[in-house]
């Protein structure tokens, strides 16, 4: 029996967060099948709800394990369609892929609501070329906040204007994927970043509309928003510059876990034509497995990657000495 957003609000007499997501599972009855976590619902993103429980007299959040995987390879996709498509393929084109995989990576680049991928990329080469002066969309010299989302809800510096009309972005507008996924973009998020997240828990397993949208759809959202964002903010302030320490760009291991291997930062300001996005294969970067993955499959090609004996020569030069021993910088 599904329950109305009365019901959802109350639980035994006493107020409940509207979706129970900060509710402790102590005592709730666990359906057949699943484990207890405590902090039910978060980092999940609800997609697994079990049906409400009577017990708690709102949408009991489970972790079944078929549900609990659909939830996490959303948010994961998420994540990815910026990753591997936005950031790596076409802002940068540290690689190439052919139709099936871009048309896969623009649909998935739509759960995470950060823009066309045109405008994604526009705002991203800008702030490659402009790092951390006003040209910089979100210059991370103007403080935390702004480079993490302050620059969304202000006009933009004259500068950021300026600079971005000097930069030639044809080739977005020349793939029609790119093209078409800018033309029809607010319907492709309504669709697949609200719509689907709301109704597919809801005919797959019994979950209430009410709760899937907020939590499958909007916790979600904000989620994958401030994941991403702290690439622009935390990775441009704390961590260590083994390949050039006069930028302020740094490796940032917290941010790689969270943002699928996009946290080693100053190596990619460094290098940002390089598909790994990283040095180390053994450091944090899902990312970097997608895209091989893809590669093995025959899906992406022409990976553009640095030299090892390039990497060593930068980084012995002007790195901070945390990764390579500090070598002569005066050459
Ligand atoms: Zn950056
Ligand atoms: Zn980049």
């Amino acid at each position: 029996m599904k329950k109305g957003f009365s019901d959802l609000r109350t639980g035994g007499g006493m107020i409940l967060p509207p979706l129970h997501i900060f509710h402790w599972g102590a005592g709730a009855p666990s359906p057949p099948g699943s484990y207890a976590l405590g902090l039910k619902g978060v980092g999940t993103g609800g997609l697994g709800a079990s049906p409400p429980s009577e017990k708690y007299g709102g949408a009991e959040v489970s972790f079944r394990p078929p549900p609990r995987f659909a939830t996490f390879v959303l948010g994961w996709f998420s994540n990815l369609g910026i990753t591997a498509g936005a950031h790596r393929l076409w802002s940068h084109k540290s690689y190439s892929a052919k139709l099936p995989l871009r048309i896969f990576l623009a649909i998935i680049a739509c759960l995470s609501c950060q823009n066309s991928i045109y405008i994604w990329c526009r705002d991203h080469r800008v702030h490659h070329k402009f790092t951390e002066t006003d040209g910089d969309p979100h210059n991370a010299k103007r403080g935390f906040f702004f480079s993490h989302m302050g620059w969304l809800w202000v006009k933009k510096h004259p500068d950021v204007i300026k600079n971005g009309a000097k930069l030639d972005f044809s080739d977005l507008m020349n793939d029609p994927v790119v093209f078409y996924q800018h033309k029809f973009y607010y319907p492709l998020i309504l669709m697949i970043s609200f719509v689907l997240p709301t109704v597919v828990p809801y005919f797959l397993w019994n979950e209430s509309l009410w709760n899937a949208y907020f939590v499958a759809a909007v916790m979600r959202l904000v989620l994958t928003l401030n994941i991403t964002w702290c690439v622009n903010s935390a990775a441009h302030m704390w961590g260590y510059h083994p390949y050039d320490e006069s930028i302020e760009p740094a490796e940032n291991i917290a941010v790689s876990f969270f943002a699928l291997g996009e946290g080693w930062h100053n190596y990619h300001h460094v290098f940002p034509f390089d598909y790994r996005a990283a040095e180390l294969p053994w450091k944090v970067n899902p990312t970097t497995q997608f895209i091989d993955l893809m590669h093995l499959i025959g899906q992406a090609y022409g990976l553009k990657y640095m030299s090892k004996e390039a990497i060593r020569s930068r980084a012995t030069k002007y790195g901070d000495g945390s990764i390579y021993p500090r070598g002569d910088k005066t050459n």
